[in-house]
């Protein structure tokens, strides 16, 4: 069978969770081979990789590749097909992951797909578009297929791969150094799981009512072991930052558990929760939109309802 490279997304020398679905994925269409970019590969991310069932790890472990922007991984990526000529690529459907996808198609002369929320036979992605309006299934038609798949699509499953390893190097061109990347700030460790990664996010939006109400959105996020997110009205209001904001404008979150609370569900904030498996809605409005979606829907008083549902949580 053919190979079919993944991307590696990690930190400080772990692997992210979403590669792990996107090996469990590769593994239902071909055979996984991990691309690893930049430093930090080891044993602990060798034996995680083939965990999940990667066959080959192809190490590009230069700094220099991590030291400009986004380019550097195209350009390692491109030679990698035009080498290898894998099946397909694919990348998890990060801001950064969408963005090397783009710049590879044009690269290799292929198509591109980006957020599927599903893969399958002869690389038929499953998109869901239009904020949500319309979910259409789509195949690249040209070069080597390259689908961006979003975190949580696919849950990650263990199967031991060989993950032998081959280093490769890569010229970068002068294009690939264009913009070098000048001071990494680290963000401060949340103990909350990563939003987009996250299999439970509890949103809050305006019906949360202030900055210090947001408290019980956290503390029922904290009982579930989930991450938290804010409609763009909360996070205009200041009441929440920016960087948790779901919607359109936003994170685009796919995780097995949504609740919003005080959310009304407009197109826009859909377009980034909708295809999460199960969505609850807390909602005083029982006409409010976002109950069309909502696989189970309290209408109440969320101030009522949220220290209710962390009571019954917390005695479980
Ligand atoms: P509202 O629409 O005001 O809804 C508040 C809800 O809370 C209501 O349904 C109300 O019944 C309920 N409520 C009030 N009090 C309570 C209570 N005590 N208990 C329970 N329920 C209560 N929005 C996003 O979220 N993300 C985006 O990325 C985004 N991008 C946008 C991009 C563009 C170009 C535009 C034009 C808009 C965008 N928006 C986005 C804004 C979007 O259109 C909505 O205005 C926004 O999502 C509304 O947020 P909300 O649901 O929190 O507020």
């Amino acid at each position: 069978m053919s190979e079919i490279l993944v991307l590696v997304e990690h930190v400080d020398g772990e692997v992210k969770k979403v590669t792990l679905e996107l090996l469990t994925l590769a593994r239902s269409l071909g055979t996984p081979a991990a691309v690893w970019a930049g430093p930090g590969y080891g044993e602990a991310a060798r034996a995680r990789l083939a965990e999940y069932g990667a066959q080959k790890v192809y190490v590009a472990a230069d700094q220099e590749i991590v030291d400009y922007v986004v380019a550097p991984k195209a350009e390692l990526l491109a030679k990698l097909v035009a080498e290898k000529s894998p099946a397909a690529v694919l990348v998890a459907s990060t801001a950064e992951g969408k963005e090397i996808a783009g710049r590879l198609a044009i690269k290799t002369d292929s198509g591109v797909i980006t957020d599927a929320v599903g893969l399958g036979e002869g690389f038929v992605a499953d998109q869901s578009i239009f904020g949500g309006g319309v979910n259409v299934k789509s195949r690249v038609v040209k070069g080597t297929p390259i689908v961006t798949v979003r975190p949580n699509a696919t849950p990650p499953e263990p199967a031991p791969g060989d993950a032998a390893e081959e280093q490769v190097t890569v010229e970068l061109s002068e294009a690939a150094r264009a913009a070098r990347i000048v001071e990494r700030v680290k963000q401060e460790k949340d103990a909350r799981p990563e939003l987009t990664e996250a299999a439970i996010v509890v949103s809050g939006g305006r019906g949360v009512g202030s900055a210090e109400n947001f408290a019980i959105i956290e503390k029922l996020a904290d009982s579930l072991g989930a991450a938290v997110g804010a409609s763009r009205a909360a996070t205009d209001a200041g009441w929440y930052p920016h960087q948790f904001q779901v919607g359109q404008t936003g994170k685009t979150v796919s995780p097995q558990l949504y609740i919003a609370a005080g959310i009304s569900g407009a197109i826009q904030h859909r377009a980034g929760m909708q295809t999460a498996k199960t969505i609850v809605a807390i909602n005083k409005d029982p006409e409010a939109p976002i109950f069309e979606l909502a696989d189970f829907g309290v209408v109440g008083d969320l101030h009522q309802v949220v220290p209710q549902l962390i009571e019954e949580i917390e005695k479980r």
